[in-house]
């Protein structure tokens, strides 16, 4: 099953027997027009004579794939959303792109009762998790969004009704980055960038200060509609 961006590109390359990275090159430069992931593709896919309708991704089986993983086990949970906080702040070419940071923050605040050492992850398992979480959100907003050369710039006309959540919820927080204001991982509230610490607002920031650990982020992440995540551990 396809599941994100780069297995759908390498599908095509394979049936058109084209580079990856040229269909890449294509698959993008349709995109930046404003055209929709699947319907550039399919545009590709058409002109080599291909059938357009197999060419396809279920934004519910995205989630679906991000969920199990969110439910493995949980210090790896916290590692991977770790290491995705620490990417979507980098300035660098390894930044997280924020929508996809808030789609992550979505379905992460509905995960619950994850079980503790349920297994002993290595690091590359972690690294291995971490790059497939990158790709299933960067895939999952390209498809629950409207796109523009200027960024997310509404929800998708054929986003599923159960996704339409984490569709407005990302745009709602993008268009407020986009103004310089950052919804704050924990609390939920709506602060000048440039007053945050981290990805939270000075306020619990403050909070968390001296018992700050990995855990302690990470367990705040979702804010107010957190659910139960890490809250149901027994702690
Ligand atoms: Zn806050």
């Amino acid at each position: 099953m396809i599941l994100t961006a780069r297995e759908l590109i390498q599908k095509l390359a394979n049936d058109t027997g084209l580079h990856y990275s040229a269909v890449a090159k294509l698959v993008n430069r349709s995109m930046q027009k404003g055209r929709g992931l699947i319907e550039s593709v399919r545009i590709i896919a058409e002109d080599y004579k291909l059938n357009p309708k197999i060419y396809k991704i279920n934004p519910e089986n995205i989630v679906s794939e991000a969920v199990k993983i969110l439910r493995e086990d949980y210090t790896q949970t916290l590692m991977i959303s770790a290491v995705l906080g620490q990417m979507v702040e980098s300035k660098g070419k390894d930044r997280f792109p924020p929508p996809a940071f808030f789609a992550f923050i979505e379905i992460l605040s509905e995960i619950e009762n994850v079980p503790r050492d349920s297994k002993s992850e290595t690091s590359t398992e972690i690294e291995e998790r971490t790059t497939r979480m990158i790709e299933l959100m960067t895939t999952l907003v390209s498809l629950l969004c409207d796109w523009s050369e200027l960024g997310v710039n509404g929800i998708a006309f054929d986003c599923p009704d159960a996704l339409r959540e984490i569709a407005r919820a990302v745009f709602r927080k993008t268009k407020l980055l986009q103004g310089g204001l950052w919804t704050c991982i924990s609390c939920g509230n709506i602060v000048d960038v440039k007053e945050t610490r981290a990805l939270m607002c000075v306020e619990c920031d403050n909070k968390i200060d001296g018992r700050r650990s990995l855990e302690d982020t990470f367990e705040t992440l979702g804010g107010r509609t957190r659910s139960g995540y890490g809250r149901t551990e027994g702690k």
